[in-house]
């Protein structure tokens, strides 16, 4: 299994709560988190554009998968120094994270994330770095 994933989301995973957009939205992200998190060798494709989270977001929202998160996209990309295109396991994804990324980044990559606020993205990169399990959605 491959999941498809553009570069924003590599971070918003790992800030993943169980917070999201629509009670679908969540049962699709909540399905890829658990997958990563119990079996960190699953392989993720890096794509452009619309992807395996995106697929759930909510069709009467104002769409949020296209336009400006392009940026963002490319800003987490290089941060991480990956490139679309690239297949690499979960768990090596998140080794990237460790070596790349301080939970602070966060607040500057994120600036226009209505999630930022929470701090929970910024937590998820402090587990990552400290070699801390993610953990379990709703535990
Ligand atoms: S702050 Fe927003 S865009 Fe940034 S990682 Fe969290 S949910 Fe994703």
């Amino acid at each position: 299994m491959t999941i498809r994933l553009r570069g924003h989301h590599l971070l918003c995973l790992l800030g993943y709560r169980g917070m999201g957009y629509s009670a679908d939205f969540c049962v699709n992200m909540t399905a890829i988190y658990e997958t990563l998190r119990t079996n960190p060798e699953t392989e993720v494709e890096i794509i452009t554009g619309p992807d395996d989270v995106c697929r759930a977001y909510p069709q009467d929202k104002s769409n949020h998968c296209e336009g400006t998160v392009y940026g963002l996209d490319e800003a987490v990309l290089k941060k991480l120094g990956l490139k679309v295109n690239e297949r690499s396991s979960w768990q090596s994804l998140c080794s990237r994270v460790a070596e790349t990324m301080v939970p602070e980044d966060i607040s500057h990559l994120c600036q226009t994330c209505p999630w930022e606020k929470y701090g929970v993205c910024a937590d998820g990169v402090g587990l990552i770095k400290a070699g801390k399990p993610l953990p379990k959605v709703g535990a």
